[in-house]
C-alpha cells in the first residue's frame, strides 16, 4: 500500500549525499508553480499578492453522535474559496481521513488554474471532510453530509460555489448536498455538480474525468510517438477516476497491464479485462479478491516497466524516494498532484514526459460545467453529445498548452510550468478586466510570448 503520511508535511531526502532535497508540501509545490508563472508573465508583485493566497477560507465542525451509546464525534470540514474571477467557485469535496485546511487551501487553487487552463468560466474552491467514509454507515454519512452543507450554505450556490465529487464522496454524496441546499433555497439542481442522472446529473458526467485522461493520454501519445495499440498502461488507483481511466484506454486500444486500490496491486503483463474487473467490484469486493494476475504492492506498480504510468489514486506518491525506479515515456498526472516537483524534474532529466492534473484530470470539471449550464436552461443531452463536447474542450486546451510548450522546451520550461504560465495570464486578464484590481501605476500586463494560441482564450 502506498503510504500517503507525506502529504502535508515537508521531507528532507539526502538522496545523493552531495545535496539535501526538500520535498514541497502540495501547498508549497502550486506556489511555487504560481510564482514562476508570474515571473514568466513578468506579473506586478501586487497582482501577485492578490492571487497567492485564497479569497475566502471556512472551518467547521460537524458533531455526529455515534451508537451504540450515542457519544459525539466532532469531524472538521473544510471549503476554501481561492480566486472568482472568472466565474462562480468550482471544486469537489473530498471525504479523506488526512483533509485538512492546508490540503484544501492548495487543491482550491489548483482549481482556479484547472478552470482558467480549460477555459470554462469557473473561479476554483475546494472542500474537505476529515473522515474515512469506510467507517461510517450510509445514514452517517447522508447525516454528516446535510449538516455541513448546512454550515457552509450561505457561500454557496449555483452563481457562487458549486461543489462536485472528489475522492471519498459521489453522486449520493451531491444529491444530499443538493437537497439539503434545495430546502432553503427552492428547487436548485444547478447548486452541485455530479449529481445522479435522475436529479438533473447527466450521462457521461461520472466517468468524465477518466475520459478526459485518456483523451489527453492518446493526444499525448500521438504527439510524442508512443503507439497506443497495445501500450503498456499502469494505472494506480481502481475508483471514479481509475477505472474510466482504465477502461477507454483499452476500448482505444491499450493494454493495461496493472491496477490497484488501497488493498493492494494486480499485475498482468497479458493484459487485464478491466470491464470484468470493474463488475466483480460493483459486487463488492476489493482489488485483493480478483484473482487475476499477480498481487504486487502500490509500489511495486510505481516502478514497472511501462508505456504509460497513471497515478489516479492519491497525492505525492511518486517522489525523490521513489523516481529514479519509474521506468515508463509518459506519466498522466489522474490524480492531484501526485508527482512532487524534485520527481518532475528528475523525471524530466530522464527524458520522461508528465502531463500535469490540471491539464490531465480537467475532464471532470469541464463536465460539471456542461451540467450546470444544462441545469441552469432545463435542457438534456445524451452520452455522444456530452462525449463530443467534452473531447472538443479539452483538446482544444491540450493542442493550445502543447504549442506553447514546443516553444517553451527549448528554454526548459515543464508542460506543467507551461500550463500553469497560461492559466495564470487568463485569471489576471479576468481580475484587471473587471477592475477587481486596477494595475499600478506604470505597469500593465505584456502581450503573450505565443500570440497565435491565445485566439482559444475567449470564453467559448
Ligand atoms: P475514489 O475515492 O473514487 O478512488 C480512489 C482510489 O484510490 C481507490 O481505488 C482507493 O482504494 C485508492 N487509494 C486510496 N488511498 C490509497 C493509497 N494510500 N494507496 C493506493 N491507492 C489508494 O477517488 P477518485 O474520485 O477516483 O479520485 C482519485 C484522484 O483523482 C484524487 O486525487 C482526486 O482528487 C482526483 N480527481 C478526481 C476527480 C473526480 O471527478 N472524481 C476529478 C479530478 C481529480
Amino acid at each position: 500500500m502506498t503510504s500517503s503520511s507525506a502529504r502535508s508535511t515537508p521531507k528532507i531526502i539526502d538522496k545523493t549525499s552531495a545535496q539535501a532535497l526538500v520535498e514541497l508540501t502540495p501547498l508549497e509545490a502550486a506556489q511555487q508553480f504560481f510564482k514562476k508563472a508570474a515571473e514568466n508573465n513578468e506579473l506586478h508583485e501586487s497582482i501577485q499578492r492578490v492571487l497567492a493566497n485564497p479569497y475566502r477560507e471556512i472551518s467547521v465542525h460537524i458533531p455526529l453522535e455515534r451508537p451504540p451509546d450515542g457519544e459525539i464525534d466532532v469531524i472538521r470540514g473544510y471549503r476554501v474559496q481561492h480566486n472568482g474571477a472568472r466565474g462562480p467557485y468550482k471544486g469537489g469535496i473530498r471525504y479523506h481521513p488526512e483533509a485538512d485546511q492546508e490540503e484544501v487551501r492548495a487543491l482550491a487553487m489548483l482549481m482556479t488554474w484547472k478552470c482558467a487552463l480549460v477555459n470554462v468560466p469557473f473561479g476554483g474552491a475546494k472542500g474537505g471532510i476529515a473522515i474515512d467514509p469506510n467507517a461510517y454507515s450510509e445514514q452517517e454519512l447522508e447525516q454528516i453530509t446535510r449538516r455541513f452543507t448546512m454550515a457552509v450554505a450561505h457561500i454557496l450556490g449555483p452563481h457562487r460555489d458549486i461543489p462536485a465529487p472528489d475522492m471519498g464522496s459521489n453522486a449520493q454524496t451531491m444529491a444530499w448536498m443538493f437537497d439539503e441546499y434545495s430546502k432553503r433555497n427552492g428547487f436548485t439542481p444547478a447548486a452541485v455538480t455530479g449529481k445522479p442522472v435522475e436529479l438533473g446529473g447527466t450521462p457521461g458526467r461520472e466517468g468524465a474525468t477518466g475520459h478526459g485522461v485518456a483523451v489527453i493520454t492518446a493526444a499525448a501519445c500521438e504527439n510524442w510517438n508512443i503507439p497506443l495499440e497495445n501500450a503498456r498502461v499502469a494505472v494506480q488507483g481502481f475508483g471514479n477516476v481509475g477505472r474510466f481511466t482504465a477502461l477507454e484506454l483499452q476500448a482505444r486500444g491499450a493494454k493495461i497491464i496493472a491496477i490497484s486500490d488501497i488493498t493492494c496491486a494486480r499485475y498482468d503483463n497479458k493484459g487485464i479485462d478491466v470491464k470484468h474487473e470493474i463488475s466483480r467490484l460493483d459486487n463488492g469486493g476489493t482489488v485483493y479478491d480478483f484473482k487475476t494476475g499477480d498481487l504486487i504492492t502500490n509500489e511495486n506498480l510505481l516502478s514497472l516497466e511501462c508505456d504509460i504510468l497513471i497515478p489516479a489514486a492519491i497525492g505525492n506518491v511518486i517522489t525523490m524516494s521513489n523516481s529514479d525506479k519509474v521506468k515508463t515515456r509518459m506519466v498522466v498526472e489522474a490524480a492531484n498532484h501526485p508527482v512532487t516537483p524534485l520527481a518532475d524534474q528528475d523525471l524530466r532529466s530522464r527524458g520522461t514526459l508528465v502531463i500535469p492534473d490540471i491539464l490531465a484530470n480537467a475532464g471532470g470539471v469541464i463536465g460539471s460545467y456542461f451540467e450546470w449550464t444544462l441545469n441552469i436552461q432545463q435542457y438534456r443531452w445524451g452520452l455522444s453529445r456530452f462525449e463530443r463536447e467534452l473531447d472538443e474542450t479539452i483538446l482544444k486546451a491540450y493542442r493550445h498548452a502543447s504549442a506553447h510548450f514546443k516553444e517553451e522546451e527549448k528554454e526548459n520550461h515543464s508542460f506543467r510550468q507551461v500550463c500553469y504560465d497560461i492559466a495564470v495570464r487568463r485569471v489576471v486578464q479576468a481580475i484587471l478586466r473587471r477592475g477587481f484590481v486596477h494595475p499600478p501605476k506604470g505597469w500593465s500586463l505584456k502581450a503573450p510570448k505565443h500570440p497565435n494560441g491565445e485566439k482559444h482564450a475567449q470564453f467559448s
